[in-house]
């Protein structure tokens, strides 16, 4: 099939390659030219692990980058990856999406094959059937049976984005008649995964309750676990006896300093600010918001308790990214950890092993170091925020530090001295 993915962010570029890689035409069409020009010469603008090899093993043959919407009009489906950023109040910003779906349109205009835009992007419920559909409907002067539309939700993890591309647990896929859901599942031929055929608006809906669910079972975790402390039991033991109920699953269930990321903040804000305006009120989903906000702080709390005023004191902040594996920032539980050390005059040296850059941009007035050891260097305390597997590791490094003081906030080292966020 032709395939035109618009947006090169995390999920188009993912779902470009894994598309390329099951053997079709694609194309990414993007309006920031330093990411056309990255793709095209095969660098890869964000790090996912395989990512750079796929790059280069299919851009130039059945993939590229364009600026142009052009190849919408000779593609057989549009997958609109844009952002859904949130709004001040919490609710998704939806002008990408319909700026897409306008030069989506524009450029079916002279198309005379079937054509189907699919929704990947996380959208509020109702958004590709009461404005995708009849934005780009408006805009290509094209009748609905000439123009299909799907949602399709995207369940990838980043840091494991490809291996979740080629073996999802289900592919979702919305519509409103059989003839685009078809094509969809015709474009994920290969995989083998169950495929849920639902609504438009049922399968927006999948995707918010699936994000909201995993943030609440971490919230929980975090919320028994903060008492689980006080009782000075193990809640990972706790939620190991908890995961072995067959009406539950294991994961999710790792107390911690919270979650971050660009999915489960932003997905449980806008779905709860969604509640609000058609009159629910969102007690659960405040909670697992509050919760999270939270577990910063108490991160803080249990480092003033073992070190005293931190004012002057030297602070490690080992990991700045929001998960391991990746070197996005957005929403990571290091942002409000280090801006909480500032604002108590604690002097930070931090380290990430992908990280430091995109923070540096962002938090420019610390000191970012290439190694964990450099950052541990007469620290009077140390906090863990991202599971990075090379943590584990750490041992003799911390012997380093002016007072081994060190909180886990990701229950990832094995370490004698560490104590435990909420274990
Ligand atoms: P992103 O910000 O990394 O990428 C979006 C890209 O779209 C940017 O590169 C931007 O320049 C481009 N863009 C914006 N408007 C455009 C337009 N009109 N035409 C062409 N390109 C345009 O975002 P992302 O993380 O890839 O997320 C995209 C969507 O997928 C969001 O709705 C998000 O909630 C959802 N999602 C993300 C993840 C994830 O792990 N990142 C997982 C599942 C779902």
């Amino acid at each position: 099939m032709k395939i035109s993915v618009i947006g090169g962010g995390y999920v188009g570029l993912i779902s470009a390659l894994g598309l390329a890689e099951l053997g079709h035409d694609v194309t990414i069409i993007e309006i920031d030219k330093s990411k056309v020009d990255l793709i095209n010469s095969a660098k890869s603008p964000i790090y996912e692990q395989g990512l750079q090899e796929l790059l280069e093993k299919h851009i130039g043959k059945n993939l590229s980058a364009s600026l142009s919407y052009e190849s919408v009009g000779g593609s057989d489906v549009s997958l609109i990856c844009v952002g859904t950023p949130p709004l001040p109040d919490g609710s998704a910003d939806i002008s990408y999406i319909l700026s897409a779906a306008e030069k989506i349109g524009e450029a079916c205009k002279d198309n005379s094959d079937f054509h189907v835009v699919a929704v990947k992007s996380t959208v509020p419920p109702g958004t590709t059937k009461d404005s995708v559909k009849p934005v780009v409907l408006k805009h290509s002067g094209k009748e609905p049976e000439e123009i299909g539309f799907a949602m399709n939700p995207e369940f990838l993890r980043e840091g494991r984005a490809f291996e979740d591309f080629l073996n999802p647990d289900r592919i979702v896929i919305g519509s409103e008649e059989p003839k685009s859901a078809e094509m969809i599942e015709m474009m994920y031929a290969g995989l083998s995964a169950p495929v849920l055929k639902t609504s438009l608006t049922a399968a927006e809906m999948i995707k918010y309750a699936s994000n909201a669910l995993l943030a609440t079972k971490i919230s929980f975790a975090n919320e028994v676990g903060n008492l689980c402390k006080r009782f000075s039991v193990d809640v990972y033991d706790v939620m190991k006896g908890v995961g072995m109920d067959h009406r539950l699953s294991p994961h999710f269930l790792n107390a911690g300093c919270g979650f971050g990321g660009s999915c489960f903040p932003k997905d449980v804000s806008a779905l709860a600010s969604l509640a609000m305006k058609m009159g629910e009120n969102p007690y659960l989903l405040n909670a697992v918001l509050q919760v999270n906000e939270h577990q910063p702080e108490k991160m803080i709390e249990l480092l003033e308790a073992r070190t005293g005023p931190l004012s002057q004191k030297k602070i490690a902040v080992l990991g700045l990214a929001f998960k391991d594996f990746t070197d996005d920032i957005r929403e990571s539980r290091a942002i409000p950890i280090i801006k909480a050390l500032l604002a108590k005059g604690a002097l930070v040296s931090a380290y990430d092993p992908l990280a430091n850059e995109h923070m540096k941009a962002l938090i420019p007035k610390i000191t970012y170091c290439t190694d964990a050891k450099s950052a541990l260097l007469n620290a009077d305390g140390c906090l863990v925020v991202t599971e990075w597997p090379e943590f584990s590791d750490l041992n003799e490094e911390f012997h380093v530090m002016k007072d081994q003081i060190i909180i886990d906030g990701r229950r990832i080292l094995r370490t004698e001295q560490a104590e435990g966020i909420c274990w």
